[in-house]
């Protein structure tokens, strides 16, 4: 049986200080909600701070990006290798804004994807169709050709680290969320995708997250839904009730 996974998207917000101040009053909130997984994914340098406030509570701290190669000559990038050793246990791979102003491909994500989980990190791989693909009724094809771009490679052993998340680009950060029945729908499409790539089995306990604009508000519809295995979440995250209600709705 598959757990939902609550992770909260920081972006670029928070500050150490305001990281420790957070996790401190978050983690009282969300004690004992164990039937789901509570993740932050927050910026490099609130890293440290958070897995050392997230101790001994059910928190688990994520970074927001890796880079692909294992170490080099990549001025100011960050490896796998680094984020494991401070004690970060998930990355986020591929987010809608990481393509949209840094140039990521899908054949960086792949990448990126292969070195952070040979070096033990469990990945959130984002993808998700932008607004004219969504209209022009090709978001099957296309959520179905990103799965199979950005895992190619990816043995069936490591995929068990690997949870994808849903995020039709027209939703993020925009206030616009994409309907239960549409994120069941495409997550169904994005499930049946791995099934062919990997088996039924594999397809069966995978999770995938929906992500775009979920809330305190909406969050128990869309986590109400077959295939919605969790949420990613971005600004609802910064906000300790609202993301707080969420982990509720999943928990
Ligand atoms: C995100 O950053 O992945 C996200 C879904 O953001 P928001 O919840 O703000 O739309």
């Amino acid at each position: 049986m598959r757990k939902n996974v609550i992770a909260g998207n920081w972006k670029m917000n928070m500050t150490p200080s305001e990281t420790k101040a957070f996790i401190t009053d978050l983690a009282p909130m969300v004690k004992g909600m164990d039937k789901c997984d509570i993740v932050l994914c927050v910026p490099f340098v609130d890293i440290a701070t958070a897995v050392e406030a997230a101790k001994g509570t059910n928190i688990h701290v994520g970074a927001e990006n890796v880079h692909f190669a294992e170490s080099g000559a990549y001025t100011g990038e960050i490896s796998a290798a680094m984020l494991k050793e401070i004690g970060t246990e998930y990355v986020v791979i591929g987010h809608s804004e990481r393509r949209q102003y840094f140039g990521e491909t899908d054949a960086t994500v792949n990448l990126r994807t292969k070195t952070a989980l040979k070096a033990g990190l469990k990945v959130i791989l984002c993808l998700g169709e932008v607004k004219e693909q969504r209209l022009a009724g090709i978001t099957d094809e296309v959520v179905s050709m990103q799965t199979k771009l950005d895992l190619a490679e990816v043995s069936a052993e490591d995929l068990k680290n690997v949870i994808i998340a849903y995020e039709p680009v027209w939703a993020i950060g925009t206030g616009l969320t994409a309907t239960p029945e549409q994120a069941d729908e495409t997550c169904g499409v994005i499930r049946a995708t791995i099934a062919k790539l990997y088996g039924a089995q594999a397809a069966e306990d995978i999770t995938i997250q929906y992500g775009g604009s979920m809330n305190d508000g909406n969050a128990k519809e869309l986590l109400a839904k077959v295939n919605v295995d969790g949420g990613l979440i971005g600004g609802a995250s910064l906000k300790t009730d609202k993301f707080t209600t969420i982990v509720k709705a999943a928990n």
